[in-house]
């Protein structure tokens, strides 16, 4: 697909808009890319500029001051930051472990697949069975992995910024919906409130989507063997992996040791975010505080040789 960064589109002969007039409404390039990812995910897609972004669009669009979300403990800190930031406008969250059934009294369930950086996974039946609409954040376990409308989820929300785009070099997210009728309504909440995702991310999304299968898999893979081998070593507290994706949390005895492992790599980079082909990994403690214990440690797995991300991790971790 050709990147087209028009913002206008000239009318038809009798002066009637075609399909694209104004980027806000809507372009090719992000039409495409939701189309694929519809595909993917067995919904209608909707980009938004950020998966925080996606997150604001979706609860806005979606609920009335007053309402409360259940949101799932442990989950991206990001997402309680977000919900926290639009508590002046009458919203209200509470925290529920998500292994289990939501709170009753909550107008929306959010669950993470899997949560970030706990790596709990849902309880997606119990989910499905509360009357409120239902959320998954499949940003970390990707279509390849899970597809949250097929077990009763109501949203897909993705971090398009981490494994769908792929590269660390895209910012975006996405909201999946499995009625149309709702995803029309969003949209149009989408254009009126100009929280819109840009051509050229979404062509690099375009892009990311023709490897996403490979390089998930890989990541998976090399991600399963880290896991164990982490298991295995004497510095390491707790190994979280549950066994899908390229994440993994594990833990070192307190922040400074976690510190000293994080800034020893040489392969892995010490850097925020996850999904990406090059492997990353930060003491969380430094975002979370005491939301996480002081030596967490999140890694995310890239598409480096695994054996050479473990002479790197374990040279590192003699530091600890
Ligand atoms: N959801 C999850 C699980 C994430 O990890 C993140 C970012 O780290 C987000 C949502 C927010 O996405 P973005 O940084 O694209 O706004």
């Amino acid at each position: 697909m050709r990147l087209d960064r028009s913002s206008i589109w000239p009318y038809d002969e009798h002066g009637d808009p075609r399909e694209f007039y104004y980027s806000r409404y809507g372009n090719p390039t992000c039409a495409e890319a939701e189309r694929q990812l519809g595909e993917l995910d067995g919904g209608t897609a909707l980009l938004y500029p950020s998966g925080s972004g996606a997150t604001t669009g979706l609860v806005l669009g979606l609920l009335q001051p007053g309402d409360t979300i259940a949101l799932a403990e442990g989950c991206y800190f990001g997402t309680s930051v977000t919900f926290d930031a639009l508590e002046r406008w009458g919203l209200r969250y509470v925290e529920y472990d998500q292994t289990g059934p939501p709170p009753d009294g909550v107008q929306l369930v959010w669950t993470e697949a899997p949560s970030n950086p706990y790596l709990t996974m849902p309880d997606l039946e119990a989910a499905a069975r509360h009357p409120a609409p239902l959320v998954v954040d499949s940003t970390v376990a990707t279509p390849v992995h899970l597809r949250p409308l097929e077990h009763g989820a109501d949203f897909v929300l993705h971090s398009a910024t981490k494994y769908l785009a792929g590269h660390d070099d895209a910012l975006l997210g996405a909201v999946v919906c499995r009625d149309p009728a709702t995803a029309d309504a969003l949209r149009t909440f989408r254009t009126r409130t100009g929280i819109v995702a840009a051509a050229d991310t979404a062509w690099l999304l375009l892009r990311g989507l023709k490897t996403l299968d490979i390089r998930v898999r890989r990541q998976t893979e090399s991600a399963a063997e880290i896991a164990a081998r982490l298991a295995g070593h004497p510095k390491v507290l707790v190994v979280r992996y549950p066994g899908l994706g390229g994440l993994i949390s594990f833990d070192v005895d307190g922040n400074d040791a976690a510190r000293r492992v994080e800034t020893s790599t040489e392969l892995v980079v010490n850097a925020t975010s996850l999904g990406g082909v090059t492997s990353v990994m930060e003491s969380r403690y430094r975002w979370e505080g005491d939301r996480v214990p002081p030596g967490l440690l999140r890694l995310s797995v890239g598409l480096e040789d695994p054996a050479a991300l473990w002479t790197d991790l374990a040279q590192a971790l003699d530091r600890a």
